[in-house]
């Protein structure tokens, strides 16, 4: 489970709404817990998506990944994971979510604006070469 204000979860559905109809992308920080459980999103970092195709995929530029790592490490937090949009995609990962996928453990939230606005979260289990989908809590 991972558990994210609805503050935050209204900042990554804007920062979706405002790329659109490009994929909006950024880096989840806050407290990992134990063993994965109990994650705490604390701050939603909006990254620039580089991708050479933005309309379906997204990629963090490695500079400004690399800044922003180390900005959310000195403030005492985790990379908890990332988010992304699906402009025009289900909140499910995409073929090309599931080839990128690249840090085991972690959270990849996924905020689609197809007819309605659904986010849902998978945790990426490097063993199986799958996505677990995992249960959002919105406090
Ligand atoms: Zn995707």
């Amino acid at each position: 489970m991972i558990v994210i204000e609805k503050d935050l979860v209204n900042q990554m559905i804007e920062h979706a709404r405002r790329e659109e109809p490009k994929e909006a992308c950024g880096i989840l920080a806050g407290e990992a817990g134990e063993a994965g459980e109990g994650k705490v999103v604390k701050k939603v970092f909006e990254c620039k998506n580089v991708d050479t195709s933005p309309f379906y995929a997204y990629t963090i530029g490695p500079e400004e990944l690399l800044w922003k790592i180390d900005e959310i490490e000195s403030s005492g937090l985790e990379v908890i994971g990332f988010y992304h949009s699906h402009p025009m995609g289900w909140e499910r990962p995409s073929a090309v979510d599931v080839s990128r996928a690249t840090w085991p453990g972690h959270s990849y939230v996924i905020v689609s604006l197809l007819e309605h606005v659904k986010i849902s979260s998978w945790v990426w289990d490097e063993v199986t070469g799958r996505f677990i989908e995992e249960e959002i809590m919105q406090i």
